[in-house]
């Protein structure tokens, strides 16, 4: 609902916690601006790839750092903008209004930008962090291996062994996000042979260009190009000082980097989910069948009912775990909750978007068709629905049975 609306219906802007910050609300209009003029435009030809796609990308990236858009939400020290994470955060939702928002204005290297920081020594640092900062590269992060259950990474069996002053990796991952583009990536493997399970993985940073790093193949999904691919680990060596973080930290520090890493996705989600909605809006105030206005049919307005309010759960959800991560806790059950809801809420509003433009919402003509696809992604990465759910009913029941019930006015 826009401020002019919330003007209408009660009388003058209400500041709550989960509005968008007065502070924010400027900047945050100029990126949704940035993207609604120049990036969704663009997203025929990005979606093409190609040379003219390249072209086209740098120059929405130039004009991002023009505009004092770019990478805002990345820590000064590096070079960002050094928004707050709360702030960032209201800014990343509208940013997410297109799938190429992140890339367009720097932003999709935040994750492994904090990472690296916090774990990377000096000379990793200095070779990848600021080039990665300036988007003159692509970071990647491998962890999910073809045959064994990625949901369970106590399974993964690449590993790493010791010799003289390097590892030596053996493996096989798959779906490495980026791998075409990336020239390094964070592969995680077994390195530890008598450690308990949780300590026995760590994180290597291997450059792309290494002999031993072999792109098998780009795996396509639902039928688009991805640049999703698999990847072979053949006698790869790199030196121990390679080591992300100490031995055997693997799983704290991916968990560490996925905490925020969800909440990014969910509000990106979130502006995926209000573009369908704005598109389904319009769409049926404009058209019209059987004497009147889609926009008057109750079926159709059942629609709008229900994306508004699953819109405006998952926002509140989102802001919430938000604030309590800000706050230094963990957040683990709002943060599980909110992926598998962020995720469901995209999937259905899209769905509903679809529906309500006929089959014209299933052609290339509209952005729908791979918004629809795209959503369905999301049930999948960071972990499938059913992982978080079994993880924050088992919280939640572990609580329960040691005596502290879940209030919810309480937290
Ligand atoms: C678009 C996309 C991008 C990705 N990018 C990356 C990346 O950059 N790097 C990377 O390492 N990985 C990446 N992945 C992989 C992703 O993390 C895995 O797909 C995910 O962890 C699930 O693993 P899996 O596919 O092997 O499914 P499996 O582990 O084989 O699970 C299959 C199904 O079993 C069910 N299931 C699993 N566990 C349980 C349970 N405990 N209870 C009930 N049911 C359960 C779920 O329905 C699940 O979908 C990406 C995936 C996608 C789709």
């Amino acid at each position: 609902m826009s401020t002019d609306m919330n003007a209408r219906t009660t009388g003058g802007p209400a500041q709550g916690p989960d509005d968008v910050p007065d502070r924010v609300r400027a900047l945050r209009a100029r990126v949704k601006e940035f993207v609604v003029d120049l990036v969704e435009p663009a997203e025929p030809v990005l979606h093409e790839g190609g040379p003219e796609a390249d072209v086209l990308m740098g120059r929405l990236q130039r004009q991002a750092r023009e505009a004092g858009l770019w990478a805002i939400g990345h820590p000064e020290h590096l070079g960002g903008g050094g928004l707050p994470f709360l702030d960032y955060v209201h800014v990343n939702e509208v940013q997410g209004r297109s799938e190429f928002g992140q890339v367009a204005l720097g932003t999709f290297t935040l994750q492994d930008s904090l990472m690296l920081d916090r774990y990377a020594s000096e000379e990793w640092r200095e070779k990848y962090l600021r080039p990665i900062v300036e988007a003159e590269f692509w970071p990647s992060f491998a962890m999910t291996e073809p045959g064994i259950a990625g949901s369970d990474p106590t399974r993964l069996r690449t590993s790493a062994v010791v010799d003289g002053d390097a590892w030596v990796i053996n493996g096989r991952k798959w779906f490495t996000t980026g791998a075409q583009h990336a020239r390094y990536t964070t592969v995680m493997v077994r390195t530890e042979t008598d450690a308990p399970v949780h300590e026995s993985f760590s994180l290597i940073i291997v450059p792309t260009d290494d002999p031993g790093y072999r792109i098998v193949r780009d795996t396509p999904v639902l039928g688009m190009a991805s640049d999703h691919c698999e990847v072979a680990y053949e006698d790869l060596r790199v030196p121990l000082a390679n080591t992300l973080g100490p031995r055997g930290a693997g799983f704290r520090i991916a968990q560490e980097r996925l905490g925020p890493g969800r909440i990014f996705h969910a509000m990106r989600w979130l502006g995926q989910a209000q573009r369908a909605f704005d598109l389904m809006c319009h769409r049926l105030n404009q058209r019209e069948a059987h004497g009147s206005r889609l926009a008057d049919k109750q079926l159709m307005q059942q629609h709008v009912f229900d994306s508004w309010t699953e819109i405006q759960s998952a926002r509140l959800m989102t802001l919430a775990a938000a604030r309590r991560m800000d706050a230094g806790d963990q957040a683990r059950v709002e943060i599980g909750a909110l992926k598998v809801a962020g995720a469901r809420v995209l999937h259905d509003v899209v769905d509903r978007a679809l529906q309500v433009y006929g089959a014209e919402g299933l052609t290339d003509d509209t952005p729908l068709s791979r918004m629809y696809r795209a959503a369905r992604l999301a049930r999948f990465y960071d972990g499938p629905d059913e992982v978080h759910i079994q993880s924050v009913a088992t919280r939640l029941l572990r609580g329960y049975d040691a005596g502290r019930e879940w209030d919810f006015g309480d937290r």
